[in-house]
């Protein structure tokens, strides 16, 4: 379900394994349907093309976040659906996903459920400047956030969110942003790649940098809570967890996401498994791969014209470059990405590119 680039990336992990993919979207020659073996070109509420869709396959999973629920619930009335449709909801609305990991014993940014401009004001109040309005819903890439800074006019910035459920939470000030990625089997089996540092520009990520440079005991509590989360949610396939690393060394969860992430775009060139098939094992009942990292690795993503410079890109040593098949350039759009790989453990130490010869 979903055709962009991370189900192209899954459809072929999955045809390297042997599988043919079946994509479902509203979107013609998307980037998934251009690899895959068929495609369903339907509203993601058409009851019909959902039942017609489920009838060609064995196991269905997703790789965009805002399908609605419902329609992976009815398919999952129909055929085997991993992760299960409750995972989604959960991850859907801003605000059950941070009382989810909140009753967990995980903490978040502290934050408040605001339905209005009044709650709106009264929670800026007691969480205090500056803080972060976003949308329960539909919300990715900093899409329906608002930033609050002292003397902001509430309704003002209630009307510019533009949706009328919201969440609030505290501006965290960051040192850094990290995020694990998890795959479980319906079997309870786990495994955890490293924890890497992401790096944003207008909200949208632009380079993951493998592994993070943080400390062994910073690492194995992320990776604990990767777990905890994973194993909390039944989930089977893959998890992801953004993180804020505090200026005092605190971990805060800010995000899950139960399927490929952009994060993990460097496994496929950087580590024994990539994220993309280790989805695919998951949800097909096959066992897990290593996640051992074989390089360290810089991923870059490729929005709107930067995709342009490809030829520079594949004349360079030691890089990797993706591209999405996307039919159209618009600014800010992920077009594709690109991988720069680096000997292992060799990051920080500004070391230059690996010889990729080496890598068989
Ligand atoms: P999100 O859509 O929640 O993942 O937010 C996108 C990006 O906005 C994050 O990766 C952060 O860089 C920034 N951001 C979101 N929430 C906060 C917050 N509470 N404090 C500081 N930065 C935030």
């Amino acid at each position: 379900m979903g055709a962009g680039q991370l189900g192209r990336m899954t459809a072929l992990a999955a045809a390297r394994l042997g599988y043919r993919c079946h994509v479902f979207s509203p979107e013609p020659r998307s980037p998934a349907a251009q690899v895959a073996e068929a495609a369903v070109v339907a509203s993601y509420d058409d009851k019909a093309a959902l039942a017609r869709f489920a009838d060609g396959v064995d196991v269905v999973t997703f790789e965009f976040e805002n399908i609605p629920h419902r329609s992976v619930k009815l398919l999952s009335d129909l055929i085997s659906t991993r992760p299960r449709w409750e995972c989604l909801r959960i991850s859907q609305d801003r605000l059950d996903e941070k009382d989810f990991v909140n009753a967990l014993g995980v903490a978040t940014a502290r934050y408040r459920r605001v339905d209005d401009a009044d709650a709106l004001a009264s929670a800026v109040e007691s969480l205090g400047h500056p803080c972060v309005l976003k949308t329960r819903r539909m919300g990715y890439d900093g899409k329906g956030q608002v930033l609050i800074e002292d003397g902001a006019d509430p309704v003002a910035c209630w009307a510019e969110m533009g949706a009328d459920a919201g969440i609030v939470e505290q501006f965290v000030p960051f040192e850094r942003e990290i995020s694990v990625i998890v795959a479980r089997t319906a079997d309870g089996m786990t495994a955890a790649y490293d924890p890497v540092e992401n790096r944003h520009l207008a909200h949208v990520l632009d380079t993951t940098i493998a592994p993070a440079g943080i400390d062994d005991a910073l690492r194995k509590q992320a990776l604990a809570i990767a777990e905890r989360l994973v194993a909390a949610l039944e989930l089977v396939g893959l998890l992801a967890i953004e993180m804020f690393v505090t200026r005092d060394g605190r971990l805060l969860v800010n995000e899950l996401a139960p399927r490929p992430h952009n994060s993990g775009h460097w496994t496929i060139d950087a580590c024994a498994t990539s994220q993309f098939e280790q989805l695919v094992r998951a949800v097909c009942d096959l066992p897990l791969g290593s996640t051992e990292r074989h390089f360290d690795a810089v991923m870059r993503n490729l929005l709107g014209t930067a995709a342009d410079d490809w030829h520079a890109i594949l004349a360079e040593p030691g890089a990797r470059l993706h591209l999405y098949g996307k039919d159209e350039l618009r600014p800010g759009r992920k077009m594709g990405h690109m991988t720069r790989l680096y000997r292992k453990d060799s990051i920080g130490a500004a070391a230059g590119p690996a010889d990729t010869n080496t890598q068989t």
